[in-house]
């Protein structure tokens, strides 16, 4: 099973994707890893995506498509793959087609993990750092003893800027933006899997295994 995954910001994704290789025995891609992989072991994309952010520019499609490229051409891929992280992008996803095509490799599915808006923002703007020892909380899913209170010190919790409801809102509208074109283009190939991401984690790994069989 050859498969990608693909969810917004605070939709849980590197979770599932993490209990969805288990379930299926296949490798899991995320594309963090693979960078920083490439570059550790000084593989021929490595060392060209190190050359970049060495600069400090970003990473060009044509360095990371290589990149997924050179990965999935290893032999942990044979058994199947979950491709995470990658593409964002309409031209990325060509580009990993084309790619694809030259190992002679079929994707079996996309997996949109997909959450209303309305959760995403209550996921995403709860959490509370704590002022005196930085300790992290979150008003829905770790929420401190005392409101607003530190559980270790006592300490003032306050809400970082970029956990703001405008700042994540931005965030989502990017992503959103981004990411419609990919959907569209996945649905078009008829491999897109939109998955409800707004329920316990066993349930939404049920509901994907259901709709690969479909
Ligand atoms: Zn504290």
């Amino acid at each position: 099973m050859n498969l990608l995954i693909m969810g917004p910001p605070g939709a849980g994704k590197g979770t599932q994707a993490e209990v969805l290789v288990k379930e299926l025995s296949i490798t899991h891609i995320s594309t963090g890893d693979m960078f920083r992989s490439a570059i550790k072991e000084g593989t021929e994309m490595g060392k060209k995506a190190k050359e970049y952010m060495d600069r400090g520019e970003l990473v060009p499609d044509e360095v990371v498509v290589g990149m997924v490229k050179e990965r999935l051409a290893m032999s942990d891929c044979a058994r199947g793959f979950l491709l995470d992280g990658f593409p964002r992008t309409l031209p990325q996803a060509e580009a990993l087609d084309d790619t694809l095509k030259a190992l002679t490799i079929k994707l079996d599915g996309v997996i949109n993990i997909d959450v209303p808006r309305e959760r995403l923002m209550a996921r995403l703007t709860g959490r509370r750092i704590c002022k005196g020892c930085g300790a992290s909380y979150h008003v829905l899913f770790n929420p401190p003893k005392n409101e607003g209170k530190c559980n270790s010190c006592a300490g003032e919790l306050y809400q970082r800027s970029d956990d703001n409801e405008e700042a994540v809102s931005n965030r989502l509208d990017i992503y959103e933006s981004q990411t419609q074109p990919l959907i569209d283009y996945y649905v078009k190939a008829n491999l897109l899997k939109n998955i409800n991401g707004d329920q316990e984690i066993k349930k939404v790994l049920d509901d994907v295994l259901v709709s690969l069989k479909g």
